[in-house]
């Protein structure tokens, strides 16, 4: 007898998919590629024996204030958020950085003559943010539960981050968001770019931007456990080639890019535009990274990129397919929420740029130069080191083409045909980061999908 439902792809959106179907008691079996589970929810021993990496996700403001993940109890499967005593700093070249912590007030006030402002932009989004969160991370074309409240976000929200930064006068605060904006992987200067930015702040001061301790990975061990208490199955080293290679089951969801879902199931690829690659560095750094501004050695993310105009250039050149020459990096230093991921003095230092689309050059260099700006004395610490080029990234996750850790250009239009979970192939969904809300750890793709699925299943 076959099985109730297959998942494909056991990242946190297969998993988050295959925990809401086994919840309305279907039995449920994920397939993944890997030999181990978790998709960009990893974390391996990338350089110096003991020190743990995050291969892709660090920073998990999406995740602690996921509205599904917050549904769970994966604390009983023994996921732990930590949380560094600085959320985020955003060094300067005249050694002063911009500063946001959980507590709004004292971000403000750091922030002198913008502080403000920066009160008014993103307080209410903050104090709204639980009720913001459903519809922000919910399906994109739906009703809204709180339409006044998503109104007045959307007007900021529609934006381009580039106009939203010069609502500020400082560089510090202007930098601070432009940074914060640029996780959205486009040119900073289209409309709705402002959206990650207002959204990801507002997630920071409701809940911080925290790890998980023991590495990223403790997030899908979290979400794998109470699978498997609920009853599912996963099988681990089953890369699914075609239809032929799934079990007998009612409903299949993807946790895959609509082009792999296409060639999956023998049909014409979809129009389905790529964005900007990564590229990413693992360092080992003894003694941790040596940056002038004070606040960045206490801060689990640093933004390198410097003043907001040369952050919207690099984006922008990156994105037309040019390598940037001071590309910009985003750098996590989880352990220091979280020291068991250390040994010693030696610390694991996460870092990834935006490079072009598919970039097959060699980015180690202005990569590190980049951070070497903020940080002089930097590489003389490095005692190991390992590189993850687009192409890498591809050959790690098929759903990172050409390095697009988004898995698809998160543009307008692409938003909303994100929203689209049912393929046109009876009874098969797309469950990944393609799909509305988008990319990130938050389950929110997944969880919607099934519900979808779910919906088909009674209706139909
Ligand atoms: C470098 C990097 C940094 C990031 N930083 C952050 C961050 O700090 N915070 C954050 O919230 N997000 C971050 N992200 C994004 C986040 O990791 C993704 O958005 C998220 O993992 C998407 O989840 P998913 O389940 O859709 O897909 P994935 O996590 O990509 O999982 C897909 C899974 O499906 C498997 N699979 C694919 N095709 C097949 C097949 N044909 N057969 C079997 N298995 C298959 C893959 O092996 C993989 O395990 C980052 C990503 C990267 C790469």
């Amino acid at each position: 007898m076959g099985m109730d439902a297959v998942v494909v792809g056991s990242g946190p959106n297969g998993l988050a998919a295959a925990i809401t179907l086994a919840q309305h008691g279907l039995a449920v079996t994920v397939l993944e590629a890997h030999d181990e589970t978790g998709g960009g929810a990893r974390t391996a021993e990338l350089t110096v024996p003991g020190v743990l990496h995050d291969v892709c996700s660090a920073i998990h403001p999406f995740g602690i204030g996921s509205p599904f993940f917050r549904t769970l109890p994966l604390e009983d499967h023994g996921l732990v958020w930590r949380f560094p005593e600085v959320d985020l700093a955003h060094p300067l070249d005249d050694g002063t950085a911009g500063v946001l912590v959980r507590d709004l007030e004292t971000t403000a006030a750091g922030l002198g003559e913008d502080g403000d402002r920066w009160r008014a932009v993103f307080g209410p989004v903050s104090e709204q943010y639980d009720d913001l969160a459903p519809d922000v991370l919910g399906p994109i074309v739906h009703l809204p539960h709180r339409p006044v409240l998503l109104g007045s976000f959307g007007l900021r929200a529609a934006l381009p981050a580039t106009v939203l930064a010069r609502a500020f006068r400082t560089d510090a605060a202007r930098a601070l968001f432009t940074g914060v904006a640029a996780h959205i992987s486009r040119p900073l200067n289209r409309p709705s770019t402002a959206a990650i930015g207002a959204f990801m702040i507002g997630a920071g001061h409701r809940y911080g931007w925290p790890v998980a301790e023991g590495g990223s990975r403790a997030i899908t061990d979290a979400l794998a456990g109470l699978l498997r208490s609920l009853g599912g199955e996963i099988r681990t080293g089953v890369h699914v080639r075609s239809m032929s290679d799934l079990p007998d089951a009612r409903i299949s969801l993807f946790d895959t890019t609509p082009t792999a879902f296409a060639d999956i199931a023998g049909r014409p690829r979809p129009r389905w535009r790529y964005g900007m690659g990564a590229y990413k560095l693992d360092l080992a750094v003894r003694g941790g990274v040596p940056w002038t501004a004070e606040p960045c050695r206490r801060a689990g993310t640093v933004h390198v990129g410097g003043r907001f105009e040369e952050i919207a250039r690099a984006e922008a050149r990156a994105a037309k397919g040019r390598m940037p020459q001071r590309p910009f990096v985003l750098v996590g230093q989880q352990y220091l929420a979280d020291p068991t991921r250390s040994v010693g003095d030696v610390h694991p230092v996460w870092a990834y740029a935006h490079v072009p689309h598919a970039y097959a050059g060699d980015a180690t260099g202005v990569v590190l130069d980049q951070i070497e700006r903020f940080a002089p004395g930097l590489r003389d610490r490095i005692v190991g080191m390992h590189v993850t080029d687009p192409a890498g990234f591809e050959a790690y996750n098929p759903n990172y083409v050409g390095g697009d850790i988004a898995a698809g250009a998160v543009t307008v239009p692409q938003l909303v045909r994100r929203a689209a979970y049912a393929t046109g192939a009876p009874g098969a969904y797309l469950c990944s980061a393609s799909t509305a809300p988008g990319p990130g750890v938050h389950g929110m793709c997944g969880h919607l999908a099934a519900r979808r699925a779910l919906r088909d299943l009674t209706t139909g």
